[in-house]
Protein backbone atom coordinates (compact mmCIF):
# COMPACT_ATOMS: atom_id res chain seq x y z
CA UNK A 1 0.00 0.00 0.00
CA UNK A 2 1.14 3.29 -0.86
CA UNK A 3 -0.05 7.03 -0.28
CA UNK A 4 -2.22 6.85 -2.87
CA UNK A 5 -4.21 3.66 -1.85
CA UNK A 6 -7.09 4.39 0.01
CA UNK A 7 -10.74 2.91 0.71
CA UNK A 8 -13.63 5.22 1.54
CA UNK A 9 -16.81 3.19 3.29
CA UNK A 10 -20.50 4.11 2.91
CA UNK A 11 -20.22 7.30 1.85
CA UNK A 12 -23.23 9.19 0.24
CA UNK A 13 -21.55 10.26 -3.37
CA UNK A 14 -22.39 12.84 -6.26
CA UNK A 15 -20.35 10.41 -9.14
CA UNK A 16 -21.03 13.09 -11.61
CA UNK A 17 -21.11 10.20 -14.25
CA UNK A 18 -23.13 10.32 -17.30
CA UNK A 19 -25.69 7.94 -16.12
CA UNK A 20 -25.94 8.77 -12.09
CA UNK A 21 -25.09 12.35 -12.56
CA UNK A 22 -25.66 14.45 -8.97
CA UNK A 23 -27.95 11.84 -7.83
CA UNK A 24 -26.85 10.80 -3.89
CA UNK A 25 -26.19 7.14 -4.08
CA UNK A 26 -24.23 5.32 -1.16
CA UNK A 27 -21.08 3.78 -2.34
CA UNK A 28 -17.96 2.51 -1.01
CA UNK A 29 -14.69 3.99 -3.74
CA UNK A 30 -11.44 1.69 -3.94
CA UNK A 31 -8.34 3.86 -5.20
CA UNK A 32 -4.86 2.20 -5.72
CA UNK A 33 -1.64 4.02 -7.06
CA UNK A 34 -4.27 7.06 -7.56
CA UNK A 35 -6.74 5.70 -9.67
CA UNK A 36 -10.29 4.30 -8.90
CA UNK A 37 -10.30 0.96 -9.32
CA UNK A 38 -13.78 0.06 -7.71
CA UNK A 39 -16.95 1.87 -6.99
CA UNK A 40 -19.69 -0.19 -4.73
CA UNK A 41 -22.47 -0.20 -3.09
CA UNK A 42 -20.24 -1.83 -0.49
CA UNK A 43 -16.45 -2.89 -0.28
CA UNK A 44 -14.51 -4.42 2.41
CA UNK A 45 -11.24 -3.02 3.86
CA UNK A 46 -8.15 -4.69 2.70
CA UNK A 47 -5.55 -5.71 5.75
CA UNK A 48 -3.24 -2.43 5.77
CA UNK A 49 -5.67 -0.44 3.69
CA UNK A 50 -5.82 3.24 4.47
CA UNK A 51 -9.88 3.17 5.04
CA UNK A 52 -12.03 6.46 5.68
CA UNK A 53 -14.94 6.14 7.07
CA UNK A 54 -18.00 7.32 4.93
CA UNK A 55 -20.61 8.13 7.43
CA UNK A 56 -22.15 11.47 7.30
CA UNK A 57 -19.80 12.44 4.54
CA UNK A 58 -20.83 13.52 0.74
CA UNK A 59 -17.75 12.44 -1.96
CA UNK A 60 -17.72 14.27 -4.87
CA UNK A 61 -15.22 14.64 -7.88
CA UNK A 62 -12.84 18.08 -7.13
CA UNK A 63 -14.02 20.95 -9.08
CA UNK A 64 -12.17 22.11 -12.38
CA UNK A 65 -11.88 25.72 -12.80
CA UNK A 66 -11.86 25.90 -16.81
CA UNK A 67 -10.80 29.28 -16.47
CA UNK A 68 -8.52 31.52 -14.77
CA UNK A 69 -5.12 33.23 -14.51
CA UNK A 70 -2.64 33.28 -11.75
CA UNK A 71 -1.31 36.76 -12.40
CA UNK A 72 -4.54 38.47 -11.14
CA UNK A 73 -3.69 36.81 -7.28
CA UNK A 74 -1.74 39.95 -6.79
CA UNK A 75 -3.93 42.37 -8.06
CA UNK A 76 -7.48 41.19 -6.79
CA UNK A 77 -9.60 43.46 -4.26
CA UNK A 78 -8.17 46.46 -5.64
CA UNK A 79 -10.71 47.93 -8.66
CA UNK A 80 -14.07 48.25 -8.86
CA UNK A 81 -17.15 49.29 -11.49
CA UNK A 82 -14.95 49.45 -14.67
CA UNK A 83 -15.47 47.44 -18.07
CA UNK A 84 -13.16 44.80 -19.09
CA UNK A 85 -11.21 46.81 -21.50
CA UNK A 86 -10.33 49.90 -18.71
CA UNK A 87 -10.08 47.64 -16.33
CA UNK A 88 -7.66 45.11 -17.90
CA UNK A 89 -5.43 48.57 -18.90
CA UNK A 90 -5.21 48.62 -14.60
CA UNK A 91 -4.65 44.81 -13.99
CA UNK A 92 -2.27 43.74 -16.49
CA UNK A 93 -0.58 47.44 -17.16
CA UNK A 94 1.27 47.90 -20.32
CA UNK A 95 3.22 51.33 -19.69
CA UNK A 96 5.82 50.96 -17.40
CA UNK A 97 5.95 47.14 -16.29
CA UNK A 98 8.80 45.21 -16.01
CA UNK A 99 8.73 41.62 -15.52
CA UNK A 100 7.71 39.78 -12.34
CA UNK A 101 10.45 37.70 -10.62
CA UNK A 102 9.99 34.03 -10.48
CA UNK A 103 10.03 34.69 -6.43
CA UNK A 104 7.07 36.35 -6.96
CA UNK A 105 5.06 34.14 -9.14
CA UNK A 106 5.51 31.30 -7.01
CA UNK A 107 4.41 32.71 -3.76
CA UNK A 108 1.38 33.88 -6.47
CA UNK A 109 0.42 30.55 -7.59
CA UNK A 110 0.74 29.22 -4.32
CA UNK A 111 -1.92 31.70 -3.34
CA UNK A 112 -4.15 30.55 -6.18
CA UNK A 113 -3.52 26.56 -5.36
CA UNK A 114 -4.02 27.31 -1.42
CA UNK A 115 -7.35 28.97 -2.01
CA UNK A 116 -8.57 26.11 -4.40
CA UNK A 117 -7.66 23.11 -2.98
CA UNK A 118 -9.52 25.11 0.37
CA UNK A 119 -12.85 25.50 -1.74
CA UNK A 120 -12.76 21.64 -3.45
CA UNK A 121 -11.07 22.90 -6.56
CA UNK A 122 -8.72 20.08 -7.72
CA UNK A 123 -8.20 21.29 -11.39
CA UNK A 124 -6.62 24.53 -12.71
CA UNK A 125 -7.13 25.45 -16.03
CA UNK A 126 -4.57 28.57 -15.65
CA UNK A 127 -4.06 30.66 -18.36
CA UNK A 128 -0.75 32.50 -17.54
CA UNK A 129 -0.61 35.65 -18.88
CA UNK A 130 2.41 37.61 -17.94
CA UNK A 131 3.39 40.75 -18.95
CA UNK A 132 5.57 41.89 -21.32
CA UNK A 133 5.65 38.13 -22.70
CA UNK A 134 6.67 35.18 -20.35
CA UNK A 135 10.38 33.59 -20.06
CA UNK A 136 11.10 30.08 -19.33
CA UNK A 137 12.30 30.53 -16.44
CA UNK A 138 8.94 32.34 -15.43
CA UNK A 139 6.34 29.48 -16.85
CA UNK A 140 9.08 27.21 -14.77
CA UNK A 141 8.03 28.43 -11.45
CA UNK A 142 3.99 28.12 -12.17
CA UNK A 143 5.08 24.36 -13.39
CA UNK A 144 6.76 23.60 -10.15
CA UNK A 145 4.83 25.18 -7.32
CA UNK A 146 2.05 23.47 -8.53
CA UNK A 147 4.17 20.53 -8.93
CA UNK A 148 5.07 20.60 -5.38
CA UNK A 149 1.51 21.67 -3.85
CA UNK A 150 -0.18 18.68 -5.85
CA UNK A 151 -2.53 20.20 -8.20
CA UNK A 152 -3.47 19.28 -11.23
CA UNK A 153 -3.40 21.81 -13.79
CA UNK A 154 -3.13 23.14 -17.46
CA UNK A 155 -0.81 26.03 -18.02
CA UNK A 156 -0.41 27.94 -20.83
CA UNK A 157 1.73 30.93 -22.08
CA UNK A 158 -0.81 33.32 -22.83
CA UNK A 159 -0.01 34.97 -26.02
CA UNK A 160 -0.71 38.37 -28.15
CA UNK A 161 1.51 39.23 -31.16
CA UNK A 162 -0.45 41.99 -32.92
CA UNK A 163 0.64 46.06 -31.58
CA UNK A 164 -1.42 46.86 -28.59
CA UNK A 165 -3.10 49.66 -30.24
CA UNK A 166 -4.38 47.19 -33.24
CA UNK A 167 -6.31 45.10 -30.28
CA UNK A 168 -9.24 47.78 -30.47
CA UNK A 169 -11.43 49.19 -33.72
CA UNK A 170 -11.53 52.62 -31.98
CA UNK A 171 -8.16 53.76 -30.24
CA UNK A 172 -6.22 54.93 -32.68
CA UNK A 173 -8.38 58.06 -33.14
CA UNK A 174 -9.02 58.08 -29.72
CA UNK A 175 -5.11 58.58 -28.29
CA UNK A 176 -3.10 61.94 -28.78
CA UNK A 177 0.45 61.98 -30.18
CA UNK A 178 1.93 60.90 -27.02
CA UNK A 179 -0.10 58.24 -26.15
CA UNK A 180 0.13 56.60 -29.16
CA UNK A 181 4.25 57.06 -29.56
CA UNK A 182 3.96 55.24 -26.23
CA UNK A 183 2.16 52.79 -26.90
CA UNK A 184 3.53 51.86 -30.29
CA UNK A 185 6.87 51.86 -28.60
CA UNK A 186 6.03 48.76 -26.63
CA UNK A 187 7.09 45.55 -27.61
CA UNK A 188 5.73 43.15 -29.66
CA UNK A 189 5.63 39.28 -29.55
CA UNK A 190 7.60 37.74 -32.58
CA UNK A 191 5.08 35.25 -33.78
CA UNK A 192 8.22 32.78 -35.08
CA UNK A 193 9.87 32.80 -31.78
CA UNK A 194 7.10 32.79 -29.94
CA UNK A 195 5.73 29.30 -31.78
CA UNK A 196 9.31 28.31 -31.30
CA UNK A 197 8.90 28.85 -27.30
CA UNK A 198 5.17 26.98 -27.41
CA UNK A 199 6.68 24.08 -29.09
CA UNK A 200 9.56 23.37 -26.82
CA UNK A 201 7.39 23.80 -23.81
CA UNK A 202 5.26 21.53 -24.90
CA UNK A 203 7.75 19.22 -25.00
CA UNK A 204 9.43 19.65 -22.02
CA UNK A 205 6.11 19.39 -20.20
CA UNK A 206 5.22 16.10 -21.37
CA UNK A 207 4.17 13.87 -18.75
CA UNK A 208 5.53 16.18 -16.59
CA UNK A 209 4.28 15.11 -12.42
CA UNK A 210 3.05 12.30 -13.74
CA UNK A 211 0.82 13.65 -16.24
CA UNK A 212 -0.67 15.48 -13.60
CA UNK A 213 0.42 18.86 -15.29
CA UNK A 214 0.54 19.85 -18.95
CA UNK A 215 1.01 22.90 -21.05
CA UNK A 216 -1.51 24.48 -22.96
CA UNK A 217 -1.71 27.43 -25.78
CA UNK A 218 -3.41 30.30 -24.87
CA UNK A 219 -3.64 32.75 -27.98
CA UNK A 220 -5.30 35.60 -25.88
CA UNK A 221 -8.41 36.61 -28.01
CA UNK A 222 -8.47 36.62 -32.01
CA UNK A 223 -8.25 40.30 -32.38
CA UNK A 224 -5.18 40.39 -30.09
CA UNK A 225 -3.19 37.30 -32.20
CA UNK A 226 -1.85 37.29 -35.96
CA UNK A 227 -4.02 34.74 -37.86
CA UNK A 228 -0.15 32.90 -38.40
CA UNK A 229 0.00 32.58 -34.45
CA UNK A 230 -3.25 31.21 -34.31
CA UNK A 231 -3.06 28.59 -37.04
CA UNK A 232 0.35 27.87 -35.83
CA UNK A 233 -0.62 27.11 -32.04
CA UNK A 234 -3.49 25.33 -33.33
CA UNK A 235 -1.45 22.78 -35.26
CA UNK A 236 0.90 22.33 -31.73
CA UNK A 237 -2.18 21.87 -29.95
CA UNK A 238 -3.47 19.08 -32.23
CA UNK A 239 -0.14 17.35 -32.61
CA UNK A 240 0.19 16.97 -28.65
CA UNK A 241 -3.51 16.72 -27.43
CA UNK A 242 -3.01 20.13 -25.62
CA UNK A 243 -5.93 22.27 -24.73
CA UNK A 244 -6.41 25.69 -26.98
CA UNK A 245 -7.80 28.38 -25.00
CA UNK A 246 -8.79 31.41 -26.32
CA UNK A 247 -11.08 34.37 -24.67
CA UNK A 248 -14.23 35.04 -27.10
CA UNK A 249 -16.80 37.52 -27.49
CA UNK A 250 -16.55 38.81 -23.78
CA UNK A 251 -18.01 42.33 -24.15
CA UNK A 252 -19.63 44.44 -26.27
CA UNK A 253 -16.52 45.81 -27.40
CA UNK A 254 -15.53 43.03 -29.25
CA UNK A 255 -18.62 42.01 -30.78
CA UNK A 256 -17.98 45.12 -32.70
CA UNK A 257 -14.54 44.75 -33.11
CA UNK A 258 -15.25 41.04 -35.02
CA UNK A 259 -17.97 43.38 -37.41
CA UNK A 260 -15.14 45.87 -37.65
CA UNK A 261 -12.24 44.05 -38.28
CA UNK A 262 -13.48 41.52 -40.25
CA UNK A 263 -17.20 41.99 -41.02
CA UNK A 264 -18.10 38.77 -39.31
CA UNK A 265 -18.61 37.96 -35.68
CA UNK A 266 -15.42 36.62 -33.92
CA UNK A 267 -16.65 33.05 -33.90
CA UNK A 268 -17.16 33.24 -37.89
CA UNK A 269 -14.08 34.29 -38.41
CA UNK A 270 -12.09 31.45 -36.10
CA UNK A 271 -14.36 28.81 -38.02
CA UNK A 272 -12.87 30.54 -41.24
CA UNK A 273 -9.33 29.93 -40.16
CA UNK A 274 -10.33 26.38 -39.03
CA UNK A 275 -8.75 26.38 -35.77
CA UNK A 276 -12.40 25.60 -33.85
CA UNK A 277 -12.48 21.94 -32.38
CA UNK A 278 -12.96 19.76 -29.70
CA UNK A 279 -9.49 20.67 -28.10
CA UNK A 280 -10.67 24.44 -28.09
CA UNK A 281 -11.98 26.02 -25.03
CA UNK A 282 -13.49 29.67 -25.51
CA UNK A 283 -13.76 31.83 -22.44
CA UNK A 284 -17.03 33.92 -21.64
CA UNK A 285 -19.01 33.46 -25.04
CA UNK A 286 -21.35 36.32 -24.30
CA UNK A 287 -22.29 37.96 -27.63
CA UNK A 288 -22.81 34.52 -29.91
CA UNK A 289 -25.17 35.00 -32.53
CA UNK A 290 -27.81 31.81 -32.80
CA UNK A 291 -25.45 30.88 -36.24
CA UNK A 292 -21.92 30.84 -34.04
CA UNK A 293 -23.40 28.78 -30.91
CA UNK A 294 -23.97 26.70 -33.66
CA UNK A 295 -20.70 26.33 -35.16
CA UNK A 296 -19.25 25.56 -31.69
CA UNK A 297 -21.68 22.69 -31.27
CA UNK A 298 -21.03 21.23 -35.04
CA UNK A 299 -17.10 21.77 -34.19
CA UNK A 300 -17.15 20.51 -30.61
CA UNK A 301 -15.75 23.28 -29.43
CA UNK A 302 -16.53 23.94 -25.47
CA UNK A 303 -17.11 27.10 -23.60
CA UNK A 304 -16.02 27.96 -20.39
CA UNK A 305 -18.76 29.92 -18.27
CA UNK A 306 -17.24 32.67 -16.19
CA UNK A 307 -20.39 34.42 -14.50
CA UNK A 308 -18.78 36.08 -11.42
CA UNK A 309 -16.33 37.98 -13.48
CA UNK A 310 -19.14 38.55 -15.90
CA UNK A 311 -21.06 40.52 -13.44
CA UNK A 312 -18.44 42.36 -12.14
CA UNK A 313 -16.84 43.51 -15.27
CA UNK A 314 -20.96 44.63 -17.06
CA UNK A 315 -19.55 42.12 -19.95
CA UNK A 316 -23.62 40.71 -20.55
CA UNK A 317 -25.02 37.10 -19.48
CA UNK A 318 -23.55 34.09 -21.46
CA UNK A 319 -26.56 31.88 -23.45
CA UNK A 320 -26.58 29.49 -20.92
CA UNK A 321 -29.70 27.60 -21.94
CA UNK A 322 -28.83 27.95 -26.02
CA UNK A 323 -25.68 26.70 -25.08
CA UNK A 324 -26.58 23.41 -23.39
CA UNK A 325 -29.45 23.31 -25.93
CA UNK A 326 -27.08 23.15 -28.79
CA UNK A 327 -25.27 20.53 -26.87
CA UNK A 328 -22.38 22.70 -26.44
CA UNK A 329 -19.99 21.11 -23.81
CA UNK A 330 -19.38 23.76 -20.64
CA UNK A 331 -17.44 23.81 -18.05
CA UNK A 332 -17.45 26.92 -15.10
CA UNK A 333 -14.34 29.19 -14.72
CA UNK A 334 -13.69 31.95 -11.84
CA UNK A 335 -11.88 33.72 -14.09
CA UNK A 336 -8.74 35.45 -12.57
CA UNK A 337 -8.68 37.23 -8.96
CA UNK A 338 -8.89 40.57 -10.22
CA UNK A 339 -11.72 40.36 -12.28
CA UNK A 340 -13.66 37.82 -10.06
CA UNK A 341 -11.76 38.46 -6.46
CA UNK A 342 -11.76 34.82 -5.54
CA UNK A 343 -10.32 30.90 -7.05
CA UNK A 344 -13.53 29.52 -5.01
CA UNK A 345 -15.34 27.46 -7.56
CA UNK A 346 -18.39 27.12 -4.93
CA UNK A 347 -19.36 30.52 -5.98
CA UNK A 348 -18.87 30.34 -9.70
CA UNK A 349 -21.09 26.98 -9.41
CA UNK A 350 -23.75 29.00 -7.21
CA UNK A 351 -23.51 32.46 -9.59
CA UNK A 352 -24.41 29.90 -12.45
CA UNK A 353 -27.32 28.38 -11.00
CA UNK A 354 -29.20 31.90 -9.89
CA UNK A 355 -27.84 34.35 -12.74
CA UNK A 356 -30.03 32.67 -15.56
CA UNK A 357 -33.11 32.51 -13.74
CA UNK A 358 -33.67 35.46 -14.64
CA UNK A 359 -33.15 35.36 -18.13
CA UNK A 360 -36.20 34.14 -18.99
CA UNK A 361 -39.37 33.41 -17.11
CA UNK A 362 -39.65 29.76 -18.10
CA UNK A 363 -38.32 28.39 -14.87
CA UNK A 364 -38.43 24.27 -16.14
CA UNK A 365 -35.31 26.43 -18.62
CA UNK A 366 -33.17 27.38 -15.59
CA UNK A 367 -30.34 25.62 -14.63
CA UNK A 368 -30.29 22.66 -11.97
CA UNK A 369 -27.97 21.66 -9.42
CA UNK A 370 -26.97 18.78 -11.40
CA UNK A 371 -26.05 20.43 -14.50
CA UNK A 372 -24.31 23.99 -12.73
CA UNK A 373 -22.41 20.64 -10.84
CA UNK A 374 -21.84 18.63 -13.99
CA UNK A 375 -20.30 22.04 -15.99
CA UNK A 376 -18.31 22.26 -12.56
CA UNK A 377 -16.75 19.23 -12.92
CA UNK A 378 -17.27 16.96 -15.97
CA UNK A 379 -17.91 20.04 -18.42
CA UNK A 380 -14.63 21.66 -17.05
CA UNK A 381 -12.48 18.31 -17.45
CA UNK A 382 -13.75 17.66 -20.91
CA UNK A 383 -12.98 20.95 -21.97
CA UNK A 384 -9.22 20.92 -20.53
CA UNK A 385 -8.69 17.85 -22.67
CA UNK A 386 -9.13 15.66 -19.26
CA UNK A 387 -12.52 13.87 -19.74
CA UNK A 388 -11.42 10.38 -19.68
CA UNK A 389 -9.12 11.23 -16.44
CA UNK A 390 -10.95 13.41 -14.17
CA UNK A 391 -14.50 15.21 -13.49
CA UNK A 392 -16.47 12.16 -12.27
CA UNK A 393 -16.51 9.50 -9.63
CA UNK A 394 -15.67 6.31 -11.96
CA UNK A 395 -13.43 3.11 -12.19
CA UNK A 396 -10.56 3.81 -14.42
CA UNK A 397 -10.58 7.48 -13.42
CA UNK A 398 -7.61 9.51 -11.79
CA UNK A 399 -8.87 10.06 -7.88
CA UNK A 400 -9.24 13.70 -7.48
CA UNK A 401 -11.66 13.85 -4.81
CA UNK A 402 -13.39 15.83 -2.25
CA UNK A 403 -14.81 15.00 0.92
CA UNK A 404 -17.19 16.94 2.80
CA UNK A 405 -18.33 16.70 6.61
CA UNK A 406 -22.11 17.07 6.76
CA UNK A 407 -22.00 17.34 10.09
CA UNK A 408 -20.99 20.81 9.76
CA UNK A 409 -22.92 23.91 9.31
CA UNK A 410 -23.90 24.27 5.91
CA UNK A 411 -25.13 20.94 5.60
CA UNK A 412 -27.43 21.12 8.94
CA UNK A 413 -30.40 20.53 8.60
CA UNK A 414 -29.74 17.93 6.49
CA UNK A 415 -32.01 17.92 2.88
CA UNK A 416 -29.82 17.20 -0.50
CA UNK A 417 -26.68 17.31 -0.61
CA UNK A 418 -26.72 18.36 -3.69
CA UNK A 419 -28.45 21.31 -2.97
CA UNK A 420 -26.40 22.06 -0.35
CA UNK A 421 -23.48 22.00 -2.20
CA UNK A 422 -24.63 24.13 -5.08
CA UNK A 423 -26.32 26.92 -2.46
CA UNK A 424 -24.96 26.12 0.84
CA UNK A 425 -21.26 25.21 0.82
CA UNK A 426 -18.61 27.58 0.78
CA UNK A 427 -15.49 25.26 1.50
CA UNK A 428 -15.68 25.50 5.24
CA UNK A 429 -17.47 22.04 5.28
CA UNK A 430 -13.90 20.08 3.62
CA UNK A 431 -12.94 17.00 5.45
CA UNK A 432 -10.61 16.03 2.88
CA UNK A 433 -9.01 16.87 -0.23
CA UNK A 434 -7.29 14.41 -2.29
CA UNK A 435 -5.40 14.86 -5.88
CA UNK A 436 -4.32 12.15 -7.61
CA UNK A 437 -4.67 9.58 -5.19
CA UNK A 438 -2.51 11.89 -2.75
CA UNK A 439 -4.41 13.38 0.56
CA UNK A 440 -3.35 17.38 -0.11
CA UNK A 441 -5.64 18.44 2.46
CA UNK A 442 -7.15 17.14 5.45
CA UNK A 443 -8.15 18.41 9.29
CA UNK A 444 -8.33 22.24 7.85
CA UNK A 445 -4.69 21.35 7.06
CA UNK A 446 -2.56 21.49 3.46
CA UNK A 447 -0.27 18.59 3.50
CA UNK A 448 2.51 19.73 0.81
CA UNK A 449 2.92 23.39 1.39
CA UNK A 450 3.64 25.97 4.40
CA UNK A 451 0.44 27.72 3.99
CA UNK A 452 1.49 29.85 7.13
CA UNK A 453 4.59 31.01 5.43
CA UNK A 454 3.11 31.81 2.18
CA UNK A 455 0.55 33.94 3.10
CA UNK A 456 2.90 35.94 5.75
CA UNK A 457 5.30 36.55 3.15
CA UNK A 458 3.20 38.04 1.01
CA UNK A 459 1.27 40.09 3.51
CA UNK A 460 5.07 41.52 4.31
CA UNK A 461 5.67 42.11 1.18
CA UNK A 462 1.93 43.91 0.86
CA UNK A 463 3.43 47.50 1.14
CA UNK A 464 6.27 47.03 -1.53
CA UNK A 465 3.50 45.40 -3.98
CA UNK A 466 0.99 47.96 -3.88
CA UNK A 467 3.80 50.84 -4.02
CA UNK A 468 4.72 49.46 -7.71
CA UNK A 469 1.08 48.61 -8.07
CA UNK A 470 0.32 52.47 -7.40
CA UNK A 471 2.98 53.01 -9.51
CA UNK A 472 1.77 51.32 -12.52
CA UNK A 473 -1.78 52.15 -12.13
CA UNK A 474 -1.35 56.39 -11.81
CA UNK A 475 0.88 55.81 -15.02
CA UNK A 476 -1.68 53.88 -17.27
CA UNK A 477 -4.61 55.31 -15.61
CA UNK A 478 -3.54 58.52 -17.72
CA UNK A 479 -4.79 56.62 -20.80
CA UNK A 480 -8.27 55.81 -19.38
CA UNK A 481 -9.86 59.02 -20.83
CA UNK A 482 -8.83 57.62 -24.73
CA UNK A 483 -10.46 54.39 -23.79
CA UNK A 484 -13.66 56.64 -22.59
CA UNK A 485 -13.67 58.18 -25.84
CA UNK A 486 -13.40 54.55 -27.47
CA UNK A 487 -16.08 52.77 -25.28
CA UNK A 488 -18.42 55.86 -26.12
CA UNK A 489 -17.90 55.04 -30.25
CA UNK A 490 -18.63 51.55 -29.65
CA UNK A 491 -21.49 51.93 -27.30
CA UNK A 492 -23.23 54.59 -30.30
CA UNK A 493 -22.26 52.00 -32.94
CA UNK A 494 -25.75 49.78 -33.74
CA UNK A 495 -25.65 46.34 -32.75
CA UNK A 496 -28.39 44.07 -33.76
CA UNK A 497 -28.64 43.03 -30.21
CA UNK A 498 -31.84 40.70 -31.46
CA UNK A 499 -29.08 38.79 -33.08
CA UNK A 500 -27.10 38.08 -29.98
CA UNK A 501 -28.08 34.85 -27.97
CA UNK A 502 -27.71 36.03 -24.04
CA UNK A 503 -27.80 39.96 -23.95
CA UNK A 504 -30.24 41.48 -23.69
CA UNK A 505 -32.58 38.17 -22.55
CA UNK A 506 -33.21 39.43 -18.92
CA UNK A 507 -36.84 39.53 -18.32
CA UNK A 508 -36.89 41.83 -15.65
CA UNK A 509 -35.50 44.86 -17.35
ZN1 LIG B 1 -9.81 35.47 -18.82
Amino acid sequence: MTGTDHLITGATVLTMDPVTGAAPVTRSIRIRGGEITAVEPTLTAEPGEDVIDGRDRLVVPGYVNAHTHSWEALFRARLDNLPLEHWMLLSYPVLGLAPLSPDLIRLRSALVAIESLRNGVTTLVDDVLEIPGQTEEQLAAVFETYRDIGIRANISGHVMDRPFVAHFPFLADALDPAERRALDALTVCDTGDYLAYAQAAAARYRDYADGRLRFMVGPSAPQRCSPELMVGLDELARRHDLEFHIHVLETRTQAVTGEEFYGKTMVEYLHSLGVLGEHVTIAHGIWLTDSDIEVLADTGASVSHNPISNLKLGSGIAPWRKLRDAGVNLGLGTDGMSSSDTARMSEVVKAAALLHKVTGPDYRRWPTAAEVLTAGTLGGARSARLGATVGSIEVGKRADLVIYDMTALAFTPRNAPELHLVYSENGSSIDTVMVDGRVVMTADRLTTIDERAVLDELQARGPELRRWQDHLETLNRSLLPAFDRQYRQVMSRAVPVDRFSGHGDCWLN
